[in-house]
């Protein structure tokens, strides 16, 4: 029997129109937003891709779960309610809730690093890196070389180098490396996942140690949901399964819960080392609220809680990365070069293939992010030089990857609007040499890809 079509998990209630605009207009509109496409007005955007952060679609039960939001300053019962979820699907025992991820980066940070300390991690996450930074560290990427080739098509590009590891412990010294930075479902190599088996050996090389391991558990749903497709042993067990098994190897984690929660706003700290838990609450109340709500209101604890047993459910997570793999493979069907294999959270264009006639000093990922929205007003994002920034001598950055970030929020478009999007690409592919790189105008000191500003130039190589 021929294979049958599995559909999204849920039907839509509420609709949220948006509108098309002319070619002319969309031009007008980046000019006037420096070619950075976070400086775009949301009206002007016809499918948003920028980010699958905090602009996901709720559940029913999430927003009847708002109405029941308790706004005391001091123990409300939706923070007893997040605290359980978390206790119960992560398996940490404190948590500190955070107005959204970087919050509990920062405090993390601020808790586990001095001055002069180094901490590893498979690949940097711009805020994450930032606050490492800004406490006094420095990271060091020691992800397999894989994560850093867009054409290596290996399942766990998240996987961590052993030889690098242990390069910077012999340099270093193990006092000097407070954690590890282990990212779950890695962001910035296209959303992919480490293996269980890759985590099981870090554990055991840390224990020897004495180094912790701080998981950014923001994509780990999709993580868990990898290591069951591709990884033997873990085909049976569900999502939920192995979510757990990931954090139970780890000293506590960092989140954001625009991502995998599907909430506007949020994350937490969560911990089971009662001194970190006890240091974490003296800091929360100085740089987001109360220990009971870090900057969140009651309703948006509970909106997470409920978050939290939804996003671990097989076939919630199962239809959200079918629909990636919707749009990644239309594409590769057309030959455009993307980061393979498909990633968790969305599709990245290989704008240093691309785009081979505009050097990357020109930064074309920006210029491709840009020509993509003014084609059709699908919103997407740079993540190659502007996104790494400048060294500590003030020197560009030039990663080895050079991407548009095509994030697709979660329960948010159909599957025709995938369509529209790879006709899109695909367009703007084939008509690729008409691209034009582009020149910094203005650039903030820190996290520049947020504001930094463009002009098209006239230079081509060749
Ligand atoms: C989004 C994200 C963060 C930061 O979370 P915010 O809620 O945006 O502050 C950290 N790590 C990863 C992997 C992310 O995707």
């Amino acid at each position: 029997m021929k294979k049958r079509t599995i559909a999204e998990p849920y039907k839509i209630k509420v609709v949220e129109p948006i509108k098309v605009t002319t070619r002319k207009h969309r031009e007008k509109a980046i000019k006037e937003a420096g070619y950075n496409t976070f400086l775009l007005k949301s009206e002007d955007v016809y499918i948003d891709l920028l980010t699958d952060s905090g602009t996901n679609a709720m559940s029913d039960n999430q927003w009847a779960g708002m109405m029941l939001g308790d706004e005391a300053y001091a123990g409300s019962r939706n923070f007893y309610n997040l605290e359980k979820a978390v206790q119960e699907i992560y398996g940490y025992r404190h948590i500190v809730p955070t107005h959204q991820g970087r919050g509990a980066e920062h405090i993390i940070s601020k808790v586990l690093i001095e001055n002069g300390d180094f901490i590893p991690g498979n690949m940097y996450f711009t805020t994450t890196r930032l606050h490492q930074e800004l406490a006094g560290g420095t990271f060091i990427d020691v992800i397999i070389d894989e994560a850093h080739d867009p054409a290596a098509d290996f399942e766990f590009k998240g996987n961590v180098d052993f030889n690098k590891l242990a390069t910077l412990v012999k340099k270093v010294g193990a006092a000097k490396i407070p954690y590890f930075s282990l990212q779950a479902n890695t962001n910035m190599a296209g959303g992919q996942p480490f293996s269980m088996e890759n985590l099981k050996e870090l554990s055991e090389y840390f224990k020897k140690k004495k180094i912790k391991i701080i998981l950014d558990a923001t994509r780990a749903v999709e993580n868990a949901y990898f290591i069951k497709k591709r990884e033997s042993g873990y085909k049976t067990k569900s999502v939920k399964t192995i979510l757990k098994e990931i954090c139970s190897y780890t000293y506590g984690c960092t989140m954001s819960s625009k991502k995998d929660h599907y909430c506007n706003i949020g994350g937490f700290l969560a911990t089971n080392d009662e001194k970190v838990f006890t240091n974490a609450k003296e800091l929360v109340v100085i740089y987001e609220g109360l220990h009971t709500y870090g900057g969140l209101a009651g309703r948006d604890m509970e909106a997470i809680a409920r978050g939290i047993y939804e996003c671990v459910k097989d076939e919630n997570i199962a239809a959200r990365i079918r629909q990636v793999e919707y749009l990644g493979n239309k594409l590769l069907k057309a030959k455009v070069p993307i980061v393979v294999p498909i990633g968790g959270h969305g599709v990245f264009l290989d704008a240093k293939k691309i785009l081979e006639h505009i050097p990357q000093e020109q930064f074309s990922a920006q210029a491709l992010t840009s020509a993509l929205y003014i084609d059709s007003g699908v919103r997407g994002m740079e993540r190659g030089a502007v996104s790494a920034g400048r060294d500590k001598q003030g020197k560009n950055i030039y990663p080895k990857l050079e991407l548009v970030r095509l994030a697709i929020p979660r329960r948010v478009y159909t599957n025709l609007h995938m369509d529209v999007v790879a006709e899109s690409v695909i367009e703007i592919y084939n008509n690729r040499e008409k691209i034009k790189g582009l020149k910094i105008t203005y650039e903030p000191e820190k996290l520049r890809f947020f504001q930094a500003r463009f002009k098209q130039t006239s230079w081509r190589r060749g």
